[in-house]
């Protein structure tokens, strides 16, 4: 009989070689297997953990020894090795699954389309601005069960994604947050929205009497989906309505009210450190699960206005000659572009384009009738944003690159308005990742 491993792991970025390092330390014979190139930090990691591991392929033999694989979120369920895996019985799981068996930390978990990094950097600072032993993970810094390795957080505020959320069985969220359900994604849902809601609905299996659900409910797609199930846990929705049965909801048009424990929280939203009505959401939602650990109003209040912005969010970036340039490069979808759009007030030249996931342009229609003078697109096949735009505003211009993009909008724009790079679309054609193509952008414009 040949060598036999424990634990496979497929994929050697932040998350295998974080559950590497914790399976190690439990004890088990791990083998970690990259299909592509692993990057040198992963590779002594891994090394000095004295784990095995190999990169550039995936030794079949190796990997259906194992009695059970972690499998990357990156990688999809259609690939040869993950379906040979399956066929043999083999359980494939998510790291976020694997690392939850090791600790009893109160988890508090936020999914959803848009707005996750967002509302788990905000509830993070929260939660550690009142002093409370916290860490941050999932698809944020080092993963969740690199710091179950070598961390002992009381608390964790983990950022999960659909593709995590298809790999977690037994997993259960303490206090779990949807924060909208839009399309995104689909290719890996078989252009199946409905699996992808229900991938997104995974956050409430498990859940007991004791936790709570804290969701968007103005989300049509999650209310109508929630009044199909069941659910044990206690249930919190807010809402930009004024409904004091909620959770959290708004007084007036300018109070958000976070409504837990009979003492009621209230905060002008001026007062809110991140603007454009999405914030007021996911701030209402990081407020809801604050109070449900039972951090004090006042803590909360301070930390939701002395939020620093998040690179890449709605970023402002510079004014030159009267025009505001914005980086919201991870807008990858059509629901955050709308978020966008509809926050700024001003006469605005688009910056969007880039791998196209089979988007419906409608919903952004009005809003681009109302605001859009110039759009600029941004991508190798601009042919679909052409044909949903080009009669609504006729100043069109295709570039292929940051610095022609960030010439021709400065050229289009005057005192007054607002450039937006919010591109609606994936990076990958003409950038590294939404990261390079925000950082590009930048320079770009302060090279103006
Ligand atoms: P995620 O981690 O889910 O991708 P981010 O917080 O990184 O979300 O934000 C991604 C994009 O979505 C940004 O353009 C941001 O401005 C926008 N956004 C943030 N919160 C929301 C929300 N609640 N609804 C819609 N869009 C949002």
């Amino acid at each position: 009989m040949g060598l036999r491993y424990d634990i496979a792991i497929l994929g050697a970025g932040e998350s295998g070689t974080g559950a590497a390092v914790l399976a190690r330390k439990k004890g088990f014979n791990v083998f970690v297997s990259d299909k592509g190139p692993i990057l040198q930090q992963y590779k002594n990691v891994l090394t000095n953990h004295d784990i095995r591991w190999e990169e550039g392929k995936h030794t079949e033999q190796l990997i259906l020894s194992a009695s059970e694989v972690i499998k990357s979120p990156g990688i999809p369920d259609t690939v040869e090795m993950v379906k040979n895996i399956r066929a043999q019985g083999i359980p494939v799981i998510a790291e976020i699954e694997f690392a939850a068996r090791y600790t009893n930390a109160t988890k508090i978990c936020i999914t959803g389309s848009n707005g996750k990094t967002t509302t788990s950097m905000l509830t993070y600072s929260i939660l550690k601005n009142a002093g409370y032993n916290v860490g941050l993970a999932g698809n944020v810094g080092k993963s969740f069960a690199w710091q179950v390795a070598e961390n002992d957080f009381d608390y964790y505020v983990l950022e999960i994604s659909s593709f995590q959320l298809d790999g977690m069985f037994d997993f259960r969220a303490e206090i779990a947050v949807l924060l909208n359900i839009t399309p995104d994604h689909l290719d890996r849902y078989n252009n199946s929205f409905e699996q992808y809601v229900k991938s997104k609905f995974r956050i409430l299996q498990n859940q007991k009497q004791e936790d709570a659900f804290v969701y968007f409910s103005d989300d049509k797609t999650i209310a109508d989906y929630l009044g199909k199930i069941e659910t044990a846990a206690r249930i919190f929705p807010y809402t930009s309505y004024t409904d004091s049965s909620c959770g959290g909801y708004m007084k007036n048009e300018s109070t958000l009210v976070i409504n837990i424990k009979q003492d009621k929280l209230e905060m002008e939203t001026r007062d809110l450190s991140l603007t454009g009505r999405q914030n007021i959401y996911n701030s209402m939602a990081s407020g809801i699960a604050a109070r449900l650990v039972d951090i004090r109003k006042e803590v909360i209040k301070q930390s939701l206005s002395e939020f620093e912005n998040i690179e890449h969010r709605l970023e402002h970036v510079a004014v030159v000659r009267g025009i505001e340039f914005i980086n919201d490069s991870k807008a990858t979808n059509v629901n955050s572009t709308w978020y966008a759009l509809e926050c700024i007030k001003k006469p605005v030249v688009w910056i969007v384009g880039g791998i196209d996931k089979g988007n419906d342009y409608e919903p952004l229609m009005e809003l681009v009738k109302e605001k859009v003078k110039a759009i600029v697109c941004l991508g190798k096949d601009n042919s679909r944003i052409i044909s949903a735009f080009e009669f609504i505003v006729p100043d069109l211009v295709e570039t292929e690159n940051a610095a022609d993009a960030v010439k021709a909008a400065y050229y289009l724009g005057d005192p007054g308005d607002v450039v937006l790079l919010s591109p609606a679309c994936a990076s990958f054609d003409l950038f590294e990742n939404f990261e390079d193509r925000g950082r590009q952008f930048k320079q770009k414009v302060f090279d103006l």
